[in-house]
């Protein structure tokens, strides 16, 4: 029986787990550790249902994304991806530390890998005022003095571990964060605290989880689509033990390191590190 956009969003928004981290903006978690509003869910059950009637070899063999007129979908300023770690959102000092420390460390690893920069602004940890105050308007460059393009913080839910965004054009505000779940603190995970940051560093650099390429055995169920095929761009041959593969089905590892694949893929989007990188 085909599979219909109502029924499909229906049994989606019934059925997925959801966070609300500011009142009014209830967002759904898809694919593991990405965060979806009502309306992005339902663009999501569209692209889903469209994708299932394509031919086959038109399907999905995807890590990053291109938009409708073929530019690929990435980071504008690569060089000055400025971030703030929000320290009074922090239950403790002590996790705060451990949060600058592993962002470091984790943004790092892309810039030894590909031409890109992560920029710290510590000066506005400190900040306690409205978050809006400390973003700049998606794009610009160079950027105003005292602003950033995303923060950094804690959140008190259970599920996802962790949470980043992808660079897509019509991102909010209120989307760009990295959120710490409570699983990311706790001494028993069974990830690599700084490997979930290598890849939610990889969702803001544009990449998207690589269970989803064409080549992938189908073997991780939960994982789908976000978009159709038309909005992807297949840079790598698929590659099990990418940063960005889910821990399934055999695939995918608990350090969540950059592999070779990964480094060939992250420079055809934004080419081969300089010398200078750390
Ligand atoms: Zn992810």
């Amino acid at each position: 029986m085909p599979l219909d956009v109502a029924t499909l969003f229906n049994k989606l928004s019934s059925g997925l787990e959801k966070i609300t981290l500011e009142e009014g903006h209830e967002r759904y978690i898809v694919e593991e550790d990405l965060l979806l509003s009502r309306a992005q869910l339902r663009s999501y059950a569209r692209a889903y249902v469209k994708e299932r009637s394509a031919p086959r070899e038109e399907r999905i063999k995807a890590v990053a994304m291109r938009r409708e007129d073929g530019s690929l979908i990435k980071q504008r300023d690569p060089r000055d991806i400025s971030y703030c770690v929000r320290r009074h959102l922090f239950t403790s000092h002590a996790r705060y530390v451990k949060a600058v420390s592993a962002m470091r460390e984790a943004a790092s690893a892309w810039e030894r890998a590909c031409d890109v920069r992560f920029v710290h602004e510590r000066s506005l940890d400190s900040h306690e005022g409205e978050r809006d105050a400390l973003l700049h308007a998606w794009g610009v460059k160079p950027r105003p003095a005292n602003t950033v393009q995303f923060v950094v913080r804690e959140a008190p839910f259970q599920r996802p571990i962790a949470a980043g965004f992808l660079p897509v054009d019509d991102i909010g505000l209120i989307d760009r964060h990295i959120l710490l779940c409570q699983p990311w603190f706790a001494d028993d995970l069974i990830f690599d605290p700084v490997g979930i940051l290598r890849h939610e560093l990889g969702h803001v650099l544009g990449f998207r989880h690589e269970q989803i390429h064409g080549d992938a055995p189908p073997a991780c169920p939960r994982e789908h689509i976000l978009y159709t095929s038309a909005r992807t761009y297949p840079l790598t041959a698929y590659d099990p033990k990418s940063v960005m593969h889910y821990y399934c089905a055999e695939s995918g590892t608990r350090s969540l390191q950059l592999t070779e694949v990964d480094r060939l893929g992250a420079q055809k989007l934004y080419g081969p590190p300089r010398a200078s990188a750390r």
